[in-house]
């Protein structure tokens, strides 16, 4: 197999002006993560709100630039592609499909739009669009309606029939289930599973619900303070999980709320300030098998059977 996405010693800072003594804070969103997804698979990435997943998602579209690192598409440096062929390659679905389409434009139109950018028109576009629109599960008649007239789930057909109407290799899902009602998140999550397995196409899937990240991945990554602490093949990940964060989410039996990043794991102190990375390891105010060395050795990632995980006692 070959990667599909290689992500090198990635990270992405912010600079927020103005805190309580009006100086400077630099959020450490990305801090130095490193993965590759295997072409035709899944990867799912699972966090808190705050852990830097929707961060990482925008960097490999190539909507934000990196601070540091490489990000190679197909064996590409995505910062070495223009906007247009990095549209053919990789495509996004968001979480919310009511304000990710324009409200004043029809359906047919609305699909229709990467098409318009890469200069198909006319005849093969309609045919495109009509095609894309059947595939999602969606009649043709929906193709005249304005978004309004449309449900959630109807909606995101038509964001996930417009990412994918250029026939992309690569898709990047941020969320996009957490919008919807829970009885339209499955039918939703079938989709997307069923146009992967049929059009062979390469997933990254960012989630707070580990439900919905355990049912379509084949791999899992943990963000932790824009670390990836644990990654490991679904089935080990959930049998066994080593890190201590990935245990205490999976431990969690609260249900998230939709549209709400994880709720409490159980750990007790708040999720840290992003903007003061604690030393040492950072995940040790929160962790239940802290050790004093923790507090002072910054743990570098270990490959323990085909998974890598980011702790000193692994
Ligand atoms: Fe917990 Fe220490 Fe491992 Fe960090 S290095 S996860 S604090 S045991």
């Amino acid at each position: 197999m070959t990667a599909a996405i290689e992500v090198l010693g990635v990270a992405r800072q912010f600079r927020q002006s103005g805190g309580m003594l009006g100086t400077d804070r630099q959020i450490r969103a990305v801090d130095g993560v490193s993965f590759a997804v295997e072409s035709g698979t899944c990867l799912g990435i699972v966090g808190e709100s705050g852990c830097g997943k929707s961060t990482l998602a925008r960097l490999i579209l190539g909507l934000l630039p990196t601070s540091a690192g490489d990000i190679l598409v197909e064996g590409q440096r995505l910062s070495d592609m223009d906007r247009k062929a990095r549209a053919r390659l990789i495509q996004p679905v968001f979480q919310d499909p009511f304000s990710s389409l324009n409200p004043r434009r029809r359906i047919r139109d609305i699909v229709a739009m990467p098409l318009q950018a890469q200069g198909i028109t006319g005849r093969a576009q309609a045919t495109r669009v009509d095609e894309m629109l059947s595939r999602v599960g969606l009649p043709g008649t929906i193709a005249e309606r304005m978004p309004a007239q449309l449900s959630g789930g109807q909606r995101q057909r038509v964001a996930i029939a417009r990412a994918l109407v250029l026939r992309p290799r690569i898709v990047v899902c941020d969320e996009p289930t957490s919008a919807l009602d829970v009885s339209v998140q499955a039918q939703i999550l079938n989709l997307l599973a069923e146009l992967q397995r049929e059009l062979g196409l390469t997933y990254v899937f960012i989630s707070h619900n580990l439900a919905v990240v355990e049912h379509i991945s084949d791999r899992v990554a943990v963000m932790y303070l824009g670390r990836m602490v644990e990654q490991a093949t679904t089935e080990a990940l959930f049998a066994a999980p080593q890190h201590p964060y990935t245990r205490a989410l999976l431990a969690s039996v609260l249900t998230p709320e939709p549209g709400l990043g994880v709720p409490d794991v159980g750990l007790g102190d708040l999720y840290p300030d992003p903007a003061n990375v604690p030393p040492g390891c950072r995940f040790h105010p929160r962790c239940p098998a802290a050790e004093a060395r923790c507090a002072v050795e910054t743990p570098a990632p270990r490959e323990i059977d085909g998974r890598r995980v980011e702790c000193l006692l692994a």
